[in-house]
């Protein structure tokens, strides 16, 4: 009954669009939405959008259970028929579709997301254009990409206790950040939300004096190996309580840090901007957070310095275009979170490429031997910390679907 009311109330406000002729005859129609999921170090989900003369758009959702029966079971209905290249006016259409099962956050968005990035790849392959001339046109060349390190074997967090201790050890993280900076990036990130070893009440997210001298050794330790060789950042993954992130920040503000990332949990941007407002470094935020209302207050707030959508999550291509323009009426910067494959670095890179307030965005993949392998390419997409942003019609990628399905998740 309520999926009725939601599809009724979808084509009652877009019923008008729906008939939106077909222009010159010339264009393919939608006829299959597909996805494959790719094993890398997140659960990468690559949407597949088919028109009637073949041509296929690919994008990216952000690794999250449940895209997939989203997009066949309610996207695919609404596309199939309508015309790819009318990406904003399908946006919407998806959204309606979604009324209250996600349109506004959360896993509908995320599968709106990947179709969106689909859609304009598909549009730039019918068109013989990039995404970026479709969006206004590129500001720059190539496009900046911080490489996200770990120190030790594998990706370390709050919840994996078990690893290995010397993996927190303040050296390991020296080693880590100059292998990376060795490896031609100007800007890396690390984890600070570690365990340190000792017996911790995590929940409460109050740590002792102790725990944070442990973090400013890391910080320190890093620091001390990098110098001028590049930026250091870090993350905090929301752990801290608002009295503890401020202690945590001024033990490190002094290290010149790019940024400080999530100090405090994502839902209150006042506390976050209240924070940002007393400490002496730079706070990002913004990978928790949906489409440009969810990026509101964070930018009215004023006190953050670096906004951080990420583009297979947030709503897509544009509505990160959208954010970063809303952003720079404040000033504010880009710096969009991606833990993607090469999809939804190429399509965060297309946004980069066209905003003036864009400084860099992430990647997560390092440890992936084969993340290159899923392109055909003569060359890198990453080299020297940057992506020289695709030329090519869409995208400008093509998948190695056999790499693709060497990889696909079981
Ligand atoms: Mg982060």
């Amino acid at each position: 009954m309520y999926e009725d009311f939601a599809s009724d109330l979808a084509v009652t406000m877009w019923a008008d669009f729906d008939e939106t002729p077909a222009r010159d005859g010339s264009l393919a129609t939608i006829t299959d939405l597909s996805t494959v999921v790719v094993d890398g170090n997140f659960p990468w989900t690559i949407v597949s959008v088919e028109t009637e003369d073949g041509t296929v758009g690919i994008g990216e959702c952000y690794p999250s259970p449940g895209v997939h029966e989203v997009i066949t079971d309610y996207l695919q209905p609404v596309l199939v028929g309508e015309n790819p290249m009318d990406v904003e006016r399908l946006y919407y259409l998806m959204r309606e579709s979604l009324s209250g099962r996600g349109s506004q956050q959360g896993i509908g968005t995320i599968a709106i997301s990947g179709v969106e990035i689909a859609l304009w790849d598909l549009t730039g392959k019918l068109l013989d254009q990039p995404v970026y001339q479709l969006l206004g046109g590129k500001m720059r060349e190539s496009v900046t990409v911080y490489a996200d390190c770990h120190a030790g074997e594998a990706m370390v967090s709050s919840a994996q206790e078990g690893q290995e201790q010397e993996t927190y050890e303040p050296t390991a993280y020296a080693q880590a950040a100059r292998a990376a900076v060795d490896d031609g990036f100007e800007i890396v990130k690390f984890d600070l939300d570690v365990p340190s070893g000792r017996s911790l009440n995590r929940k409460s997210r109050h740590f002792d004096n102790p725990e944070i001298e442990h973090k400013q050794r890391i910080v320190e330790a890093v620091t001390d190996e990098i110098g001028a060789d590049a930026e250091v950042a870090v993350d905090l993954h929301w752990n801290f309580s608002p009295e503890t992130a401020e202690r945590l920040c001024r033990a490190i503000e002094g290290y010149g840090l790019a940024w400080i990332e999530d100090p405090l949990p994502p839902e209150n941007a006042d506390a976050t901007t209240d924070l940002a407002n007393r400490v002496d470094v730079p706070i990002l935020t913004g990978e928790n957070r949906y489409g440009r209302h969810g990026f509101r207050d964070l930018i009215e707030g004023q006190g953050v310095a670096f906004l951080a959508p990420d583009v297979p999550k947030v709503g897509g291509i544009a509505e990160t275009k959208k954010i970063a323009d809303a952003a720079e009426t404040y000033y504010q910067t880009l710096v969009p979170h991606n833990i993607g494959s090469p999809v939804a670095t190429v399509a965060t890179a297309h946004v980069g490429a066209t905003v003036p307030n864009f400084y860099a965005l992430e990647f997560h993949g390092r440890e992936v031997e084969w993340w290159e392998d899923l392109l055909v390419r003569d060359e890198p997409l990453i080299q020297e910390g940057e992506i020289e942003v695709p030329d090519g019609p869409g995208l400008g990628i093509e998948l190695d679907w056999d790499a693709v399905e060497e990889h696909e998740k079981s």
